[in-house]
């Protein structure tokens, strides 16, 4: 089968994960699609064999095989852990100055590692994604080569945002950058440097979120609809971590008026718009970064209002930057044992480690089209198996029109609540999730 035709498969088996790839390495043939709608790109007629094969070595869509990324990232058999990935140590910190950690989404670590970088000259530019000027309801990818650029870009984006489309200013830029991906994007770029490809040659230190889920761009647009306004081009500003950590979605629109809504009351978006792809993908802690990054989320560091992060350091690189920041006071982190960062992020684990393997052993069986990771966790007991089956039934129902209809009618606080509950339920029925027993499959 030809690599266009590969593509086209991908497509349409629903695989498609937005990481930007095809976009970039196209330069420009592929064009972005309309993030506002969040349907995949159209495969132009004139698109070359060639230009096809390039962007099939670098996609992350459709197959990325662990366990041969990590040999060739962080060394042979250097697959650690089955939750955490392959890791050095791992850490609580925060940015020291202020004014980054309070920019942050978490602890503003990302910010200070990419600031720290770019005062030391180890890099010149680092890959970001900050909100389009004209239009800010979209985000844009872009190279920040100042602090004030770096910090402008702080704070998670959680709709879709196709980051390597910048692929060819990646490529032509002059010097070292750092690149900071969520896991599908982080893994084309390493499988781009696997084999070579010049688009990624300058990039020197990867860093990445941590990652749950994406939500299309429809989560807005129902927030929105909740308050009563139908246009999202009324948005002036929009930010998902506004203000003291863990922060605020806040929407601020051009008539004047604010909408905000706590981060852990906003979660009740996450079933009625969560994007297909994130349900299929299994990689939480952003695996093949240098150091990955998540929020902290533990009651001692949740109570004290300012943002903690999870840091964990993966590559040798990563390790030494971390190192060579502590003495200089930049950066302040504390040594945390495996079992603390897997009980702060049990939830995440669970729906990543154990859910989506459930979901996509579920697909294989109904002959639907899945992705390939190189290996398999099975052995989960019955009844994880049947609790899936619950969630995906309310996935199925809430990302219906007449289900999201009806979530618009509600008080977003009221129904937030009751998602802030549940979370609390979650967090603690997975608090002691056990590696034991479990089946991992090459
Ligand atoms: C979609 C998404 C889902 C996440 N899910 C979880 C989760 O379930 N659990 C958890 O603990 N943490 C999650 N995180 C990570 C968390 O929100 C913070 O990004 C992380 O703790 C780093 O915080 P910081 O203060 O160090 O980063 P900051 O200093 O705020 O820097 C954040 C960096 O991330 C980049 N960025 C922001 N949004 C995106 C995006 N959509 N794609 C690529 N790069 C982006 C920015 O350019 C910036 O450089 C998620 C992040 C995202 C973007």
């Amino acid at each position: 089968m030809s690599a266009k035709n590969k593509l086209q498969e991908i497509l349409s088996a629903g695989l498609y994960n937005h990481s930007g790839t095809w976009e970039g390495l196209s330069y420009g043939k592929i064009t972005p699609p309309d993030q506002t709608t969040g349907l995949p790109p159209t495969l132009p007629a004139d698109l070359d064999e060639a230009t096809s094969a390039r962007i099939l070595r670098g996609s992350s869509d459709a197959q990325v095989l662990f366990p041969q990324l990590n040999s060739y990232v962080f060394g042979p058999r250097s697959f650690r852990h089955l939750y955490l990935g392959h890791y050095q140590k791992l850490y609580v910190g925060f940015a020291t100055d202020p004014r980054v950690r309070s920019q942050g989404s978490s602890g503003g670590v990302i910010s200070c590692i990419l600031i720290w970088l770019l005062q030391q000259k180890l890099i010149k530019g680092a890959v970001v994604l900050g909100f389009n000027t004209r239009r800010p309801w979209l985000t844009r990818p872009f190279i920040a080569t100042t602090p004030s650029e770096i910090l402008s870009a702080a704070g998670s984006k959680y709709i879709t945002a196709p980051i390597n489309q910048i692929l060819p200013q990646i490529e032509s830029f002059s010097g070292p950058l750092a690149y900071v991906g969520l896991p599908h994007q982080v893994q084309s770029i390493r499988k781009l440097q696997m084999v070579k490809d010049p688009a990624v040659k300058k990039i020197k230190y990867i860093i990445g979120p941590f990652f749950g889920n994406s939500l299309d761009f429809s989560a807005v647009t129902s927030l929105l609809k909740s308050y009563g306004i139908n246009d999202y081009r009324q948005i002036k500003k929009l930010s998902f971590r506004h203000g003291r950590w863990p922060g605020f979605t806040r929407i601020e629109l051009a008539s004047g008026q604010t909408i905000q809504l706590p981060k852990f009351y906003a979660n009740y978006l996450i079933p009625f718009h969560i994007t297909r792809r994130s349900l299929l993908c299994t990689d939480f802690t952003n695996e093949f970064t240098d150091i990955s990054v998540g929020d902290a989320w533990s009651p001692v560091y949740e109570d004290r209002g300012r943002g903690f992060s999870t840091v964990i350091s993966r590559s040798g690189a990563g390790q030494r930057l971390l190192e060579r920041m502590l003495p200089k006071n930049i950066i302040n982190l504390k040594p945390i044992s495996v079992a603390e960062a897997v009980s702060m992020h049990s939830h995440g684990y669970d729906f990543k480690k154990r859910g989506a393997f459930i979901r996509i052993s579920f697909l294989r069986l109904l002959g639907r089209p899945v992705p390939d990771y190189g290996y398999t966790i099975s052995g989960f007991p019955a009844s994880r198996y049947l609790l899936e089956i619950i969630i995906d039934i309310m996935f199925l129902i809430c990302s219906t029109s007449p289900a999201r209809a009806l979530v618009e009618r509600i008080n977003p606080v009221l129904i937030g609540r009751l998602f802030q509950y549940l979370r609390k339920i979650w967090k603690k029925s997975t608090q002691h999730i056990k590696r034991e027993g479990l089946t991992v499959s090459l």
